[in-house]
């Protein structure tokens, strides 16, 4: 098939978005990285842009994606859009740190977005230097191929790329960075909130066309197509947080302007994955009223729809999208029930299922339990002692686990399926890692160093996570004492 793969130079660039009237966007050259070079490379996402990974060498790579070339067919821009943060519209936003270097058009009829974020400044900068910094990136990149691991929908990464260059945060120098953020929508929620807001409401069915055109291609015969989507974004959206909840997710910073239309994880900030459960978790030191905490996130998905809900009521009639909204709560609570019975290895369907979700719920929250080492170690449970030992080892009241266990037991006997299937089964959705924090902070660490190998390790193991690797056995233990003081931040 090699024939079919293009070199770097030959990407197949068919740009969209420019056609679009010209304040939906501010044409922009990157401003080049100081002597940029490539940190990572991802051959699986190159696949996706038909782009030949033997072919695109690390100099090449450091060249176009640390801003100083610029491809053939390439027009890069800002986007214009605005969104709700915490809580509050912002009429200002945009793309200001990061461009659209062009949509790639695939040998499948797949068209991806080139997004290089760390950029430069744009007119939406406002105060920010339009940079990313190395720290931020590494954890952009490593995440993006982890959450694609999990099958939990996100944006990918092609490319890190690191430079000499140093910008200021919080006081600190720290260097710059750049990563190639690869996806089929740049589309978010905020953008429909800049046309409505701006009273722009022949460009909100232009952009609404587009999106259907470009997405949602089957609902162009619905009756009313722009209802439609609206519909089938709400429904990925629910199932994109029943995702987050199942694994421990703390997106940390749910404005409507980090809102993908396609129900992808989107623009990856200060997130974490719980290493012990805890509903209030709020990964963000900046936000001081808890806004993003983890239990309150199907709630904001829903907040932020219904945004998105009021800057598309020229299209669509009030009374539609308020019964779509009321839906919300019945399709997140399926689609976490349905992806939870999966991690128990369910699979039948009965009616005590949520309750025995609920109590596992309240165990978890009541013991700070490190749900991905107890879903692993539940995948192996077969009632015997050696299977039950490293459970009772992840809980400090044993006979809290023990009540629980009682009811689980009874259940897996309404189950027809073999104890190997179901551990099977169970073995294929409960990761054997997932990037914790402190995982990041090492790879972040030692490259500040100059060592770039751990980011290559993460990459490799993250790739998939259900996998028994040799050389993984530490990051599949307690996270060491150090990770609960990780304080994380907006400023990236
Ligand atoms: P984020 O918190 O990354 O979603 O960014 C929110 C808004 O701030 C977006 O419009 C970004 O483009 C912009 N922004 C974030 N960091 C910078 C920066 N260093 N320079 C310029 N704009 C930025
Ligand atoms: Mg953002």
């Amino acid at each position: 098939m090699s024939a079919s793969l293009h070199t770097l130079e030959e990407l197949n660039f068919d740009n969209s978005y420019t056609d679009f009237p010209a304040h939906f966007f501010q044409p922009k050259q990157p401003e080049p990285l100081t002597d940029p070079f490539l940190i990572s490379f991802n051959p699986e996402v190159a696949k996706l842009l038909d782009l030949d990974p033997c072919q695109a060498q690390p100099e090449a790579l450091a060249y176009y994606f640390g801003g100083e070339g610029l491809l053939p067919g390439s027009e890069p821009l800002a986007m214009k859009y605005t969104g709700h943060q915490f809580g509050y519209y912002n009429p200002d936003l945009g793309d200001g740190r990061g461009l659209l270097l062009g949509e790639v058009l695939n040998s499948q009829g797949e068209r991806w977005d080139l997004h290089l974020k760390g950029a430069g400044k744009t007119a939406f900068s406002r105060f920010g230097d339009g940079r990313a910094v190395l720290r931020s990136s590494i954890r952009e990149y490593l995440i993006s191929e982890a959450m694609h691991g999990l099958g939990i929908p996100t944006t990918r990464a092609l490319s890190l790329v690191g430079s000499r260059d140093q910008v200021m945060r919080e006081g600190m120098m720290e260097p710059c960075a750049a990563v190639l953020r690869v996806t089929r929508c740049h589309i978010r929620f905020g953008h429909f909130e800049w046309l409505y807001y701006s009273k722009r409401h022949e460009d909100l069915k232009l952009l609404a066309d587009y999106a259907i055109e470009r997405y949602f291609p089957s609902l162009q015969q619905a009756e009313n197509p722009y209802a439609a989507m609206f519909s089938e974004v709400l429904q990925r959206s629910a199932s994109l947080v029943a995702q987050w909840q199942c694994y421990g997710f703390v997106h940390a910073v749910l404005n409507t302007d980090n809102m993908s239309l396609l129900g992808e994880t989107f623009d990856y900030g200060p997130f974490s994955f719980m290493d012990s459960y805890n509903p209030d978790l709020v990964s963000n030191h900046n936000d001081d009223q808890a806004r993003y905490a983890f239990a309150r996130q199907p709630a904001i998905v829903q907040w932020n729809l219904a945004c998105l809900a009021q800057a598309l009521l020229p299209l669509i009639p009030r009374e539609y999208l308020e019964a779509e909204l009321e839906r919300f709560p019945g399709l997140y609570q399926a689609a976490e029930l349905t992806l939870m019975r999966r991690r128990l290895g369910l699979q039948q369907e009965h009616e005590g299922d949520r309750s025995l979700l609920e109590q596992l719920k309240t165990l978890f929250t009541a013991q700070q339990v490190d749900m991905t080492r107890f879903f692993r170690q539940l995948s192996y449970f077969d009632d015997s002692e050696p299977s039950l030992e490293p459970l009772f080892g992840l809980i400090s009241t044993p006979s809290a686990l023990s009540d629980w266990l009682r009811l689980y037991r009874q259940r897996l006997m309404q189950e027809q399926c073999s104890e190997a299937e179901r551990k099977a089964a169970m073995l294929a959705v409960n990761p054997r890692l997932i990037l914790r924090n402190y995982m990041a902070e090492e790879a972040i660490r030692a490259a500040h160093e100059g060592d770039f190998e751990p980011v290559s390790q993460l990459m490799g193991l993250l790739r998939d996570p259900f996998a028994e690797v040799a050389g993984d056995e530490r990051y599949c233990k307690a996270p060491p004492q150090w990770a609960a003081a990780i304080c994380l931040t907006c400023s990236s």
